[in-house]
């Protein structure tokens, strides 16, 4: 099997941490990880190595799964990293750039490795960004003093019984 990000390299057999079993690129330290392998030794083990790989940047364009050739499909893995995973849904295998794995025990995401890849994860993901984008632009508009004052309000209004009363209210013109 040959990597699919150096094309030309050959995938060798390695450990990402003892008893999970992979095929890595000696040259670009991607890894293609069977989620099979994953799944049995999140089962079994409990013990993660320390973190020590530099992080890669996110590789741009489409991947091709390196046991089937089909594309693979990019997952976000959280809102704040760009980093995304590679999965053949055909082979049930991973690509992690090197670093990903490191960054999916970062995130302390190894024990639900399989959940990024669910359609709840990505919405999910995509709701918080939305929210944040949202926070960012009124914050811009409103002032930042002003907007944490106006966010307070709306947590305790969207949290109040009255809370339809309440903006309502808000919304009465008397003139
Ligand atoms: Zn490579
Ligand atoms: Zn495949």
């Amino acid at each position: 099997m040959k990597c699919c990000s150096c094309k030309n390299t050959e995938l060798e057999p390695s450990e990402l941490e003892h008893g999970l079993l992979a095929a890595s690129c000696p040259k670009c330290k991607g890894a293609l990880l069977p989620l099979m392998n994953y799944r049995f030794w999140s089962e079994h083990s409990h013990e993660i190595s320390d973190i020590h790989t530099e992080l890669a940047e996110e590789a741009a364009g489409a991947k091709q799964c390196p046991k089937c050739s089909g594309m693979m499909t990019k997952y976000r893995i959280g809102v704040n990293t760009q980093n995304r995973l590679e999965l053949c849904s055909h082979c049930d295998e991973v690509w992690l750039d090197a670093g990903e794995w490191d960054l999916v025990k970062t995130l302390d995401l190894h024990k639900k490795l399989s959940s990024v890849f669910t359609e709840a994860w990505q919405r999910n993901i995509r709701r918080q960004k939305e929210k944040s984008s949202m926070h960012a632009h009124f914050s811009k508009i409103i002032g930042e003093s002003d907007f944490s004052k106006v966010e307070a309000f709306k947590e305790w209004v969207d949290a109040h019984p009255k809370r339809s009363d309440i903006k309502h209210f808000i919304n009465t013109k008397f003139d």
